[in-house]
């Protein structure tokens, strides 16, 4: 499988609207330190239904920013052969899930009422319900599919499960993890440290481990309660024993990109991928 980190930025995304940080000119000036909001991108190729190899796509939540990125990363569509191709809108994104029901994660949905005919999406139940009331207008075009976390699902070839976190005052906040029969991804969603005892038993041993750290410490402009910093994210790693650990959701308050890498924070970038 091939992941992609479609963006890496936290809600108000890099640069901010109107600020001037040394973060935010970096970002002004195209570099790695310009940070759309969060999405990641999983490819697998699978045999389909009718025995081809296809190459499947997976959407973890869906930015604001999610027009741009896919024209970013040059995704081509599939059309349904069956039909003539001039009639109808090409498959992009195969599925779609949701950690939650935050702005900066799932209003790009409204995107795909115009990039393609039917978009279906994986969450719990709470999130999906939130997000098709916010979309109610094209909901005959969701198709929506209920998961309970702890559970076993299949996508693309690809096993995923959803695990609960904390990250008030959202009711039931999931991270989510994919495996195939090498390799297993750990992504956390939007969370705090304190993630479940039953969460982290099932989390433990990936190969990447995908975290958000929305600061890379609390004097900084901390403490924010909702996510966790680099350092807490960190803990986490190594309380798991992640192989490779990589933090995404990030915010101006680190410093720009490459002086972040130098001091040895393991911060993410627009584009970057994995081969698992
Ligand atoms: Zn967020
Ligand atoms: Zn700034
Ligand atoms: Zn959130």
């Amino acid at each position: 499988m091939r992941i992609t980190l479609l963006g890496t930025g936290d809600a108000p995304g890099t640069p901010v609207v109107g600020c001037t940080c040394k973060t935010c000119q970096a970002a002004v000036r195209g570099t790695k330190s310009s940070r759309t909001r969060f999405s990641i991108l999983v490819q697998n190729e699978f045999e389909d239904e009718s025995g081809n190899t296809v190459e499947g796509r997976v959407l973890i939540d869906c930015s604001p920013d999610i027009r741009f990125q896919l024209l970013r990363e040059n995704i081509s569509g599939r059309f349904d052969q069956k039909k003539p191709v001039q009639t109808h809108l090409p498959i992009v994104i195969d599925n779609i899930v949701f950690t939650h029901a935050h702005y900066d994660h799932f209003s790009g949905l409204g995107e795909f009422y115009r990039v393609q005919p039917v978009i279906s999406i994986y969450g719990v139940s709470d999130t999906l319900n939130s997000i098709c009331n916010f979309f109610s207008y094209f909901s005959p075009h969701i198709q929506k599919n209920e998961i309970g976390s702890y559970e076993t699902f299949s996508l693309i070839g690809l096993d995923f499960m959803l695990f609960d976190v904390v990250h008030q005052p959202v009711k039931q906040p999931v991270g989510i993890i994919i495996k195939n029969e090498r390799s297993k991804v750990v992504i956390t969603g939007d969370c705090n440290q304190n993630i479940p005892e039953k969460s982290l038993d099932v989390i433990k041993d990936p190969d990447l481990f995908i975290a958000n750290a929305i600061i890379p410490d609390n004097y900084v402009a901390g403490p924010i309660h909702k996510h966790m910093n680099a350092i807490e994210a960190m803990e986490i790693a190594k309380k798991i024993n992640a192989k490779d650990t990589i933090l995404s959701h990030l915010s101006h308050y680190y410093p720009p990109h490459e002086e972040a890498i130098k001091k040895g924070l393991k911060v993410g970038f627009d584009g970057m991928k994995f081969e698992l």
